[in-house]
């Protein structure tokens, strides 16, 4: 018998707010295959396939049955099927099948090989909404030869006309700096110092690492008021991933007005999530990226999840790049791991079904809806 609980879930509308566009082009097996792993950015080894990972597993279990095949299919029949249909049709089925109502998309990384806001609207028939990428606004100006002197007053300007049609800003300065360094808003002669050195060097791939210049863009977007999503936690090994734990960031929430900060995906570090979400106000989270990668223990992260953070801190994402499989599992495996593990409260007596059913919709749709003023 299927619960009222796990009607509620399976038919709630989610907003996946940290997202990435889904591939326009054909993949090989061996870059799928990549794309199964976080990690590294390694081939796969030829003595392994990382369709034997929790992922993998997953894909095969609750994607294969999308392509009308049996559930876990055998990896090669499901590449097999899988390229047969082609890329414009197995987006269509993933990206519809997730149950999105809106994307909220950062359109700051790898952007040619995907899908863009319209693509994605277009694909899934939900909304699509943009989220910039502080360092990729840097690298912009540093493209347009900016000068040092100007630095400071392009990139504001440029993040205000971003951010008429953006709904929130954010940072990877976990992969350039990590957060163990000062995160205080720099002087307008450091910013310019900075500038000067940094655009000096920065060529024709520019990328910012500046510490100083990442730090101004922070407080920038902090200064504008738009909602701060932080990487925090996994991701491929050029992070450290010891120091983007987000608890290095205390400093800086302490500082930081009232703004809502999302920490991102988290996993290792949901527990130290859970605690900042507790303790500050503005500061919310998501275990997204954690969820496809630990497939059927995402069960486990979930729960996890729902220690110390007061329910309306919590936010749904997929964290999906590049293969939509990875949209469509982030939002299945989400469904599964809260309609298993509330079932159990419920059942146990230990949390009434209604209730449980309002903090679904609140972690699915509506502190989104809040945080980000949709
Ligand atoms: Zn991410």
């Amino acid at each position: 018998m299927v619960s009222a609980l796990a009607e509620h879930v399976a038919a709630a509308p989610l907003v996946d707010h940290h997202v990435h566009g889904a591939f326009t082009v054909e993949l090989e097996r061996a870059e799928f295959e990549g794309h199964l792993n976080e990690g590294s950015p390694d081939p796969i080894p030829p003595w392994m396939t990382q369709f034997d990972s929790q992922l993998g597993f997953a894909v095969r279990r609750w994607c294969a049955p999308v392509l009308d095949l049996p559930e876990h299919a055998p990896a090669d029949e499901y590449w097999k099927r899988r390229t047969e249909l082609g890329v414009a049709e197995v987006t269509r089925r993933f990206l519809g099948g997730a149950g999105v109502s809106d994307w909220i998309v950062d359109t700051g990384y790898a952007t040619s090989s995907l899908l863009g806001l319209e693509g994605m609207e277009s694909a899934s028939g939900a909304r699509a909404h943009e989220v910039v990428r502080l360092e990729a606004l840097a690298e912009e100006l540093a493209l347009e030869n900016v000068a040092g002197r100007d630095y400071a007053d392009a990139f504001t300007a440029r993040l205000a006309a971003r951010a008429e049609n953006a709904v929130g800003a954010k940072s990877i300065l976990a992969y350039r700096t990590g957060f163990d360094i000062d995160l205080t808003p720099p002087s307008p002669a450091e910013v310019t110092a900075a500038a000067d050195r940094w655009l000096d060097t920065a060529g024709d791939e520019p990328r910012m690492d500046d510490e100083v210049l990442i730090r101004f863009g922070l407080h920038a977007a902090i200064e504008r008021g738009l909602p701060l999503q932080l990487h925090t936690g996994i991701g491929d090994r050029d992070l450290d991933l010891h120091r983007v734990n987000p608890l290095h960031l205390l400093d800086f929430l302490r500082a930081t007005p009232d703004v809502p900060v999302l920490l991102l995906h988290c996993y290792p570090y949901h527990r130290e999530a859970g605690y900042l979400a507790q303790a500050f106000p503005n500061v919310h989270f998501d275990v997204g990226l954690g969820i496809n990668h630990t497939g059927v223990r995402s069960v486990a992260v979930v729960a996890e999840s729902f220690e110390l953070a007061p329910f309306a801190k919590q936010l749904y994402s997929s964290d999906a790049w590049g293969p939509p499989e990875l949209h469509y599992l982030g939002a299945l495996l989400w469904r599964r791991a809260v309609t298993t593990t509330f079932g159990r409260w419920v059942a146990d007596g230990d949390w009434p079904e209604a209730d449980a059913r309002r903090v679904v919709t609140m972690i699915a749709r509506d502190n989104a809806r809040r945080v980000y003023r949709l």
